[in-house]
């Protein structure tokens, strides 16, 4: 370890000129250059790698290069801890004065009282005009900068009452309080702020080992004489009684490992090399708040504006080591304390990997899990699977109908169901070994072709196609007979839209065969019969007209020819026949219009209404005349339809509004039209006599007869004709009307043809 004593240091080795080339080398001298970055300069009392020094350093680092962004940053180790007095201080002022005299520093921090000293005296002449934020100054009197108004910081202050409260609360029996120190400002400062504060533990002796007094030996020999009882402070110790330089860590180590008693202190760096702790004064701490006021400055305060603060901040903190050696109790420690070395569990050693290895088989088991979940529900597919194929098999088995899966492209059946032995007598294996390519064998030779003729159209079907695939066939049974079968094959397509499996289900449509050719046989016969007998009625009904004809002839040759010696009784028997014959006759006469409508199917043209309609106006002429009426024809469309039924329907009801007339008021005809979805709307009004609701419906049935007039033949006949035309031409027909007050038919024809 290398020890520099400020006397050796004076008298032996450096001239004057030699110590100043030899201080510029050591202070790490470059030549400097004037640039715009912020330049601050770090002057500390101490050495490079002093433990108080360095955190102090870091910290005043770490603050301006997170608050400035291009920082230039020097420090200057004063190292008055090996070398001191007025001499070293003007090489000093000579060395700084050379390096920083072409530099514009922004600021200077100054750690501890030899720096700010330092500063004090040479800082005009070195550092012109350049702000000065001091730090961990003891010996601080408000009156060192009165006249300046370019210094401000804050003091070095030592809480050594409330280390030694808690000492005293941590060993109650403790009577004796030996305080180390040594003879350099530090520790002169240091040895006072216990001394001040004393007088406050009237029970306790302290006793003061000092510097000046001792040599290290010395002081290590008298530790190691400690009592039960007693308890150590130590403040700083860097020089002894022979003004030999020694490391602090030299000393609290060797003092540690000698002491019979627990050993604390005033200063976070002694902190870690044995000693327990106490209420310490944090240089780190000292360097924040220093580059702190500093930022201010930078940023436009004077220092002057800044006051000199008084107090530093300490907090309570304590080595783990420490306080489990002497058997300290922790729950007696302050709150908020910081305890540093507490030994790291295993998991805090191994806290990244632990986490690597738990989260690895945190994977594994979800993979398990997800793997085990996908085995349950694989098991659970696989029987739902085997319970729905026992259900379809099922189905299958029981069918009445024979479901067949054949293979397209193979040709060869993949299954059949048992129901083909109940149709055919064959087995299904039976069927299979035939194969679909030998089936024709069995199939009913006029039904091959058109079976063979759907297999074709089936194996050039593309996806999408859907043709009607249904068909009848007879299939030779096992015992030689034919069944009638029928089926609708589906197809299930392959990736290229070609059929590739045909499902057919084939049923036995033997019994509906039979039953349709029954059937069609009987109504073969009916139409035979109906025929033969619309021919009778026909001819019996036109061959009835002449005898008739023939009675009504002579009937009024005897009216007339034996007029005079008929008696009156006679003369009516007579016109009753004849009326009856003509009645009859007009009954003949519309029943077989009736059985001709049902026969031939209407020839429907494009008609004028207009003229058809003046046709019928002919026609009915007489009748017109003798009653008077007054018939109004709105103009008609043309429309499709039979001429010929058109002019029967609008015959009978023009006849019928004439018949039914009331012979109380003229009467009053008009005929208008209309369309209506489609339809055109033929509307007829009269004012005659009306009809009874409740036989609305009624009087379009055959032979209906509401009331008969005695001039007119009624027959029951010509609605149910009119109805039956309207009917043939898809249209409708229907009556509005209220008794004595006249009626309104109306009837449709669609304006399309149909
Ligand atoms: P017919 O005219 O031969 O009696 P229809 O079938 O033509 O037979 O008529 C059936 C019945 O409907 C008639 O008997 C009559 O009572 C009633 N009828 C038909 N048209 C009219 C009408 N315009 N006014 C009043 N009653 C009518």
């Amino acid at each position: 370890m290398a020890r520099f004593s400020v006397a050796g240091f004076n008298k032996n080795y450096f001239a004057k000129g030699a110590g100043i080339i030899i201080l510029l080398f050591l202070t790490g001298f470059t030549s400097v250059c004037v640039c715009s970055q912020t330049k601050i300069l770090s002057l500390n009392s101490y050495h490079n790698g002093y433990k108080w020094t360095d955190p102090i350093v870091y910290a005043e680092r770490d603050i301006f290069t997170r608050a400035t962004r291009d920082l230039e940053f020097y420090v200057e180790y004063m190292d008055t801890k090996r070398v001191s007095g007025d001499e070293y201080f003007s090489h000093l002022k000579q060395i700084y004065k050379i390096k920083y005299s072409r530099l514009k520093l922004d600021l200077i921090i100054a750690s501890d009282d030899d720096a700010f000293r330092f500063l004090l005296k040479y800082k005009d002449e070195v550092f012109p005009s350049v702000p000065v934020v001091f730090c961990g100054v003891n010996d601080f009197n408000p009156s060192m900068i009165a006249k300046r108004d370019d210094f401000t910081g804050y003091m070095e202050y030592l809480d050594a009452e409330s280390t030694i409260s808690l000492m005293l609360k941590l060993h109650p029996q403790t009577k004796r309080i030996f305080v180390i120190s040594d003879c350099t400002v530090t520790g002169f400062a240091h040895r006072k702020s216990v001394q001040d504060i004393s007088a406050k533990y009237p029970k306790i002796n302290f006793i003061y080992l000092n510097g000046e007094d001792l040599t290290t030996a010395m002081l290590i020999q008298r530790v190691q004489q400690l009592k039960n009882g007693s308890l150590a402070i130590f403040t700083v110790w860097n020089t002894d009684k022979k003004d030999v330089f020694v490391s602090e860590s030299d000393v609290i180590s060797l003092l540690s490992a000698n002491s019979p008693v627990p050993i604390y202190c005033l200063s976070d760096s002694w902190l870690g090399l044995g000693i327990v702790g106490g209420k310490l004064n944090s240089a780190a701490m000292h360097g924040k708040i220093a580059a702190q006021i500093g930022i201010e400055i930078l940023n436009g305060k004077k220092p002057s504006e800044i006051p000199v603060e008084q107090r530093s901040p300490n907090q309570f903190m304590f080595d783990y080591n420490a306080l489990k050696k002497w058997n300290i109790d922790f729950s007696l420690l302050p709150a908020q304390s910081v305890i540093i070395n507490i030994p790291s569990s295993f998991y805090h050693k191994y806290k990244r990997l632990i986490w690597i290895v738990v989260s690895l088989i945190l994977v594994q088991a979800i993979i398990i899990v997800e793997l085990c979940l996908n085995i349950i529900r694989r098991k659970k597919a696989e029987l739902s699977l085997v319970e729905t194929e026992r259900k379809f098999r099922m189905i299958l088995e029981n069918s009445s109908d024979i479901l067949i899966f054949l293979d397209l492209k193979k040709m060869k059946y993949e299954y059949i169901s048992p129901a083909l032995h109940k149709i055919t007598g064959y087995t299904p294996e039976e069927i299979t070994a035939i194969g679909p390519l030998n089936i024709k064998e069995i199939i009913h030779p006029h039904d091959i072709e058109s079976y063979m003729n759907r297999r074709e159209k089936i194996l050039g079907l593309k996806t999408g196609e859907e043709p009607n695939l249904y068909l009848e066939y007879r299939m030779k049974t096992k015992s030689g007979e034919y069944v009638w079968l029928s089926d609708e094959p589906k197809l299930v397509w392959d990736k290229k839209g070609a059929p590739e499996i045909l499902v057919g289900s084939v049923r036995d449509i033997t019994y509906k065969k039979i039953a349709e050719e029954k059937l069609k046989k009987q109504t073969e016969k009916l139409i035979e019969s109906n025929a033969e007998l619309e021919r009778y009625t026909f001819i019996a009904s036109h061959d009835m007209q002449e005898p008739l004809r023939i009675i009504t002839t002579y009937l009024n040759i005897i009216y007339e020819k034996y007029a005079s010696v008929l008696d009156p009784e006679a003369k009516n028997y007579i016109d009753r026949s004849i009326d009856n014959s003509v009645r009859m006759r007009r009954l003949i006469k519309d029943f077989l219009a009736l059985t001709q409508l049902s026969k031939t199917p209407p020839k429907i043209d494009c008609i004028d209404c207009n003229k058809t309609l003046n046709k019928v106006l002919s026609e009915l002429e007489p009748a017109i005349k003798e009653s008077g009426a007054d018939i109004l024809i709105e103009p008609l469309p043309h429309i499709y339809a039979d001429e010929n039924l058109f002019i029967t329907l609008m015959h009978n009801l023009l006849e019928n509004a004439i018949k039914f007339r009331d012979y109380n008021r003229p009467l009053k005809i008009k005929l208008s039209v209309h369309k209506s979805n489609g339809n055109w709307i033929f509307s007829l009004r009269d004012n005659g006599i009306g009809i009874d609701s409740k036989f609305k419906e009624r009087i379009f049935l055959l032979f209906e007869r509401l009331s008969t007039r005695k001039n007119f033949f009624s027959t029951g006949i010509g609605l149910a004709i009119a109805k039956k035309i309207v009917e043939n031409h898809n249209g409708r027909i229907w009556v509005e009307s209220e008794q004595g007050h006249g009626s309104i038919f109306h009837f449709s024809i669609p304006i399309i043809k149909e």
